[in-house]
């Protein structure tokens, strides 16, 4: 059976064309409200993204990212591979955070907060409007043969992506090995680092093909976080929403007439206008519900709340509400429920702080040699060998550093030296001798507690296995 013509948008994605090819999207330039709202936020985000590799606080990078030499920045934090399982929780409570604040509030992180969003539409399509004009230009300028004022405008936006591209690039640079040494490269020149060019390249590659042709299709088939909305949205929801109670009214939408009553006719107060298709950036009619395609951009709601003034009827046609609002007339209330999540989201956020304020400053691990068996010395000794890694995560060196059994009676000995120093950001490595007398043994494998001191002072405590013979004479 052929879908009605009204209904086809379940069918389909806006920016495929009833051939299958791309139905390139040419928005309407946004302007209103919200749109300079959203303005404002993204200046912040991209200063925020644009800065915090050039931040240092106790010398560390803001953030950093370091990949390959395993070396993470997290708000001036240092983080190593040792941190391994704060980086899980962290990750545990960012998806807790995400979806309880999608279930919430919708998609709002997709239209004011994603970078992909922010690039897009703040940038690079900003870019667009200023070259290219608004969108009649640019279908026009599409369509045109290629002329002498095509050229120059291809030419000139094409090159100006590509140098924001490979700024880009550079950022992402500077977050993945750190902004020393990006800088440290410009300075030595392209020659001498040629390997981090071409990976520069794909990357300004990478970004230009992102925000010169995907777009949009980004969030429409790559992103998961956009690919859960159905799963994570309710009718409680606060989403962009068109109502459909308001708009479609009795006998539905239709154009607006000058001194028509529209409410006695049974009209909707939408006077299909297209303003909020034209304006789309994924190229879907919110009018037809809660959309995968939906950012969340608020561009449509913008432009019909102008076109509603125009026209002498209440704004908010469109607008941030869920679809019990809408359904219920019921005004929006911080019900429990969204009590609740706030509260677990507050907690979450006050977890990860304490956790990465209270974070030990030193970590040490003292592992038994693998392969290796106890030795029976002299009067009863039993000795097991280890080896011990000490990491500073300060920015300091802290010197004069040893071990001290603390469970029990024995004595541990350095095999290089006896007291040791480990320097700012660096590991300390060696091998450690345990000797423990055999009477204050119980069983074949004790479980040692040893404590790691500057000075006099105990710094960090771990655990280590100990091996001794089965039976005590
Ligand atoms: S902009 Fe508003 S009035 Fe115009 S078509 Fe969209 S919903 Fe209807
Ligand atoms: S439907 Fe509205 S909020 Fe959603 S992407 Fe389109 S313009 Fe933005």
């Amino acid at each position: 059976m052929e879908t009605p013509e009204n209904e086809q948008f379940r069918d389909s994605i806006g920016t495929i064309n009833t051939e299958g090819k791309r139905a390139w999207v040419y928005p309407k330039k946004p302007w209103g409200r919200l749109y300079d709202y959203r303005k404002w936020v993204s200046y912040g985000l991209l200063l925020f993204l644009f800065s915090s590799p050039f931040i240092k606080i106790n010398g560390n990078q803001f953030l950093m990212f370091n990949i390959l030499e395993r070396r993470f920045n997290v708000f001036g934090f240092p983080f190593w591979p040792q941190d391994f399982h704060l980086f899980v929780i962290i990750m545990i409570i960012g998806v807790v955070f995400i979806t309880l604040f999608t279930v919430a509030f919708g998609r709002i992180f997709c239209g004011w907060i994603c970078p992909q969003t922010i690039f897009m539409e703040m940038v690079f399509r900003r870019i667009e409007y200023w070259i290219d004009g608004d969108r009649g230009a640019q279908i026009r300028l599409d369509k045109a043969p290629w002329n002498a004022e095509k050229i120059r405008k291809r030419v000139l936006k094409w090159f100006v992506f590509f140098l924001i591209s490979f700024l880009i690039a550079n950022i992402f640079l500077a977050y993945f090995i750190g902004s020393d040494r990006l800088i440290q490269y410009v300075v030595d020149g392209p020659a001498s680092h040629l390997s981090t060019l071409i990976s520069l390249l794909i990357f300004t590659g990478v970004f230009y093909f992102i925000f010169a042709w995907f777009r949009e299709q980004v969030c429409i088939i790559v992103c998961p976080y956009g690919r859960l909305q159905g799963a994570l949205l309710d009718t409680k929801s606060i989403v962009v929403a068109y109502d459909h109670k308001r708009g479609e009214g009795q006998n539905g939408r239709a154009k607006f007439r000058k001194k028509e009553d529209r409410s006695a006719l049974g009209k909707g107060d939408c006077i299909d206008c297209n303003q909020c298709v034209q304006v789309c950036p994924t190229g879907i009619d919110i009018r037809n519900g809660t959309q995968l395609e939906c950012v969340n951009c608020t561009a449509c709601i913008d432009i019909c709340n102008h076109m509603m003034e125009k026209v002498d009827l209440p704004k908010g046609l469109i607008r941030y509400a869920s679809e019990d609002n809408i359904e219920k007339k019921a005004k929006f209330k911080f019900n429990n429920r969204l009590k609740g999540y706030t509260a677990v989201l507050t907690i979450l956020i006050g977890v990860l702080t304490g956790m990465l304020f209270l974070r030990n400053d030193v970590e040490a691990t003292v592992l038994r040699l693998p392969g290796q068996l106890y030795e029976r010395k002299a009067d009863n000794i039993i000795s097991n060998v280890y080896t011990f890694k000490v990491v500073n995560k300060t920015v300091e060196d802290i010197a004069d550093m040893h071990f001290e059994l603390l469970s029990h009676k024995g004595k541990i000995e350095l095999v290089t030296h006896k007291n040791f120093t480990v320097k700012a950001q660096d590991i300390a490595e060696g091998t450690l001798f345990i000797e423990i007398n055999a009477a204050a043994l119980d069983k074949d494998k004790t479980k040692l507690n040893i404590g790691v001191y500057q000075h006099d002072k105990l710094i960090e405590t771990t655990q280590a296995n100990f091996l001794g013979p089965r039976s005590y004479n």
